[in-house]
């Protein structure tokens, strides 16, 4: 693949797999199964670097490339799942190092986040995401290691403005990762935001069809924190299949398609339910009465993602009636697929959940907007 700087991501996206076989002109690339590479009559190794499936394989390779150029990064590596993704940059970290993190992220991060601290011996601090000057009182200079925010964050769509939290985690000595999946490479670009790291989880809107598991991480420098991360995948061995690559770029096609139609529909359907009387909030960025619009005007372009969550008139009972009773929104967790979901995010999180009980989270898919009004509205009447 040639390098597409100055093509926009539309294109970049669309063209994802376009470039000839050398052998056959396939216009899409073949999946490389081969777990091992012959070499030549010289001993060298024909493509450079590539000769043992666990540390490169040439169709993941391509997908990498398109996440980097996307994210404006200098390397981006895909992962097994968005946790091993993020396990292996929290593993570059040395007991003794301070980690801090938002209360409200994606749960099984903050679990897994937890128990890692605890037998590495890092220590780890919580900020509130909503409340000016906790993540700076949070940050120990010198200390801090490695800042991670959420934005916008499951479930309630809290906004962290990029910009802010990586001066304050620079200031401090330490860098910043962003989980940037609900916001997509297309709607915030964290790197060129200052920030250190981006994380997917490419098993939501980058794959887009519910039928990939993988995650990413996008470095904006090569340098010896990467490395290690290269380091922990090529060793720790959470590689991505090259099948599983191959689909995800696929998908990624017409991610730009789907991300843009999620957003509409999202923006549309929040409004709708802004004043539906069995409603008594609904959370959105893009709504003026959201406490993030604000800063997410300023960091997203383009749409404020498919993700908005409701909280209706009732306890959890009620809210999961709601859920069990819609036709066209499936009853899911997961989010970013072409299909629409709805979740009762308390059940699923469990009993240590900070979500409040009433609250149904919507991943907006790419069906016709005026069927999943309907579909909601026949469902909070039931
Ligand atoms: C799903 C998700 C993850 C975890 O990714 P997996 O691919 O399920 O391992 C992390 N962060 C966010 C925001 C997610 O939605």
């Amino acid at each position: 693949m040639s390098s597409n700087n100055n093509l926009s991501p539309d294109t970049l996206l669309t063209q994802a797999m376009h470039y000839l076989e050398p052998v056959t002109g396939g216009i899409v690339p073949g999946i490389q199964m081969a777990t091992t590479y012959a070499r030549d009559q010289d001993y060298e190794l024909r493509a450079p670097g590539i000769s043992y499936g666990r540390d490169k394989n040439p169709t993941y390779l391509v997908a990498e490339k398109v996440v980097a150029e996307l994210e404006g990064g200098a390397g981006a590596l895909l992962f097994s799942s968005g946790l091993a993704a993020a396990a292996a940059l929290f593993h570059t970290l040395a007991p003794g190092d301070h980690v801090v993190a938002p209360v409200i992220m994606y749960h099984g991060l903050r679990d897994w986040l937890i128990q890692f601290c605890k037998n590495w011996k890092v220590d780890i601090d919580f900020f509130d995401a909503t409340v000016d000057g906790a993540l700076s009182s949070a940050i120990k200079p010198g200390r801090t290691r490695m800042v991670w925010i959420e934005t916008p964050a499951n479930p309630t769509w809290d906004v962290t403005d990029i910009a802010a939290a990586a001066e304050l985690a620079h200031a401090a000595g330490a860098r910043l990762a962003v989980d940037s999946t609900v916001a997509t490479p297309l709607l915030t670009r964290p790197l060129a935001l200052g920030a250190d790291f981006v994380f997917h989880s490419a098993t939501k809107y980058l794959n887009g069809h519910s039928d990939v598991i993988a995650g990413v991480l996008v470095a904006g420098e090569d340098d010896e924190q990467w490395q290690a991360v290269r380091f922990q995948r090529a060793f720790g061995g959470a590689i991505l299949g090259p099948m599983e690559a191959w689909l995800l770029l696929r998908g990624m096609r017409t991610m730009h398609l789907r991300v843009q139609r999620s957003s509409q529909s999202a923006m549309t359907i929040a409004r709708e339910l802004e004043g539906h009387g069995r409603i008594s909030r609904v959370l959105y960025p893009g709504l003026e009465s959201h406490p993030g619009h604000a800063i997410a005007r300023r960091q997203m372009q383009g749409g404020f993602s498919g993700m908005l969550s409701v909280l209706v008139d009732g306890d959890a009972a009620v809210a999961r009636g709601v859920a069990g009773r819609t036709r066209v929104f499936v009853p899911a967790t997961s989010l970013g697929g072409v299909e629409s979901l709805i979740e009762h995010r308390a059940t699923v999180e469990g009993p240590n959940s900070p979500v409040a009980p009433n609250l149904l989270r919507l991943s907006v898919g790419i069906e016709d907007v005026a069927d999943l009004i309907a579909d909601l509205d026949q469902a909070l009447d039931g």
